[in-house]
């Protein structure tokens, strides 16, 4: 089903879609394009599969283009992230050849495109060096960073820096991941889509399917955390709390997890997870394909409390996902999570497992303050972080540079 701009004045009002509009008509015949590493899984494609509709929509030609690459290049990527986000990693000089040949190549492929496009979005460190193999650029070029970069492992750093400063501007979702740059940063907040199948309303009878489907019981609580099995977002650490909350009341947990093609370390921790998931038929570990986001849905809305317990976040958009179902967030005290959960108000930020524990017990305790930290999170994500106020961001962003460099032009 197609979802038109129109279709959002329920929930964001006209004068929201107005500015919109007002905004695209500044830009005309402009082309833009986005670039990342999947078309499936993670918060950068769950974005530029709704962010990109709508910006044709408002008459702005953007394009969405995916980079290849072959296991070696998506094994070094992950070790960039993982060192961009602080952990000691290295990188051999077999691994920065995969890289650059990598995305060597992919320039050649769409440097075409690149070459006619005004501004081009190159989405995490994954294609960042597609800028150095793509020469005779006309547009402006930004590096949008998703990941959180506040304190990365120095080598890494020092590695992707040149590939990044050559770039027009970089775009942060925190002003604490900003780095020393040469060049402009700008700051802008992830977003969810209110009408996609990820967030839509859902028939009460398409929750009790997904309930039966699962074996989950209906009369007792219900934990749920959505996530790529990946360490940052910390499974093991939640099926502790969670084994923690059991010993005092009949709680289930439901960890839904499904892979990201440029993530190759899924498996090796869904292991890990089975393993400490073992021998409790309360413990509900869902693999699904990346298509599943009714389900996901259906899992939120049917969950009591949602968990996000990582321990390094860019911004989270599960947490949004289950803010904007009503439901508090227990939270990784890190990252964007900070934007999103405040203790008393939307959830609560925790450290520890332990910590996790003690305010889901909390939440299960006060059933009253329960659901009104749930409408108070759900109203949070409307007046922040729905697509509508994104695209805002991003036509302001391209209009005010175009500003800029018109004025610059009639100066010179
Ligand atoms: N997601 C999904 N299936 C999964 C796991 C995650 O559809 O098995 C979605 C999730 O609903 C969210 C996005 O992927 O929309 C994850 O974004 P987030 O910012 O939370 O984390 P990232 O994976 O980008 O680190």
């Amino acid at each position: 089903m197609t979802i038109t701009l129109k279709a959002y004045e329920s929930i964001v009002g006209r004068p929201v879609l107005a500015q919109l509009e007002e905004l695209a008509e500044n830009l005309p015949g402009i082309r833009v394009v986005h670039i990342n590493s999947t078309r499936t899984g993670g918060g950068v494609a769950e974005i530029l599969e709704r962010l990109v509709p709508l910006m044709n929509e408002l008459g702005i030609e953007t394009s969405w283009e995916v980079i290849e690459g072959n296991e070696p290049f998506f094994e070094v990527t992950k070790s960039m992230h993982n060192g961009l986000q602080g952990n000691p990693v290295t990188l051999s000089p077999s691994a920065r050849r995969a890289y650059e040949e990598t995305n060597e190549r992919n320039a050649q492929r769409l440097c075409p495109l690149l070459q006619g496009a005004d501004f081009v979005f190159i989405h995490d460190p994954q294609p960042a060096a597609l800028l150095k193999f793509c020469s005779n650029r006309r547009g402006l070029w930004f590096w949008r960073c998703h990941i959180d970069v506040s304190q990365p492992f120095r080598i890494v750093w020092k590695y992707l820096l040149p590939f990044v400063e050559g770039y027009d501007a970089s775009i942060f979702s925190m002003a604490q991941f900003a780095q020393q740059l040469r060049h402009p940063q700008f700051l802008m907040r992830p977003s969810i889509d209110p009408l996609s199948e990820k967030n839509c309303e859902l028939p009460t009878k398409e929750l009790k399917e997904v309930q039966n489907r699962f074996g989950l019981d209906p009369s007792r609580p219900l934990l749920v955390q959505v996530s790529r099995f990946d360490r940052f977002k910390d499974p093991v650490g939640v099926i502790k709390a969670y084994q923690l909350v059991r010993k005092f009341c009949p709680a289930q947990l439901v960890l839904v997890g499904g892979s990201a093609t440029d993530d190759p370390e899924g498996e090796a921790v869904l292991e890990e997870v089975n393993e400490a998931a073992k021998g409790d038929p309360d413990i509900h570990v869902i693999l699904l394909p990346s298509d599943s986001h009714r389900t996901i849905n259906a899992l939120q809305r049917l969950a009591d409390v949602i968990l996000q317990k990582s321990t390094k976040e860019g911004f989270g958009l599960t947490v949004t996902e289950g803010l904007w179902k009503g439901k508090p967030v227990i939270g990784g005290n890190t990252g964007g999570i900070r934007l999103q959960v405040f203790d008393y108000h939307t959830g609560f930020l925790v450290d520890s497992p332990e910590g996790a524990a003690h305010r889901i017990r909390f939440l299960f305790q006060y059933p009253d303050k329960l659901r009104r930290m749930g409408e108070k999170g759900k109203e949070f994500v409307r007046e922040n972080f729905l697509l509508t106020r994104h695209l805002r961001e991003y036509l302001t962003l391209m209009l005010g540079l175009r500003q800029g460099l018109a004025d610059h032009l009639i100066v010179e």
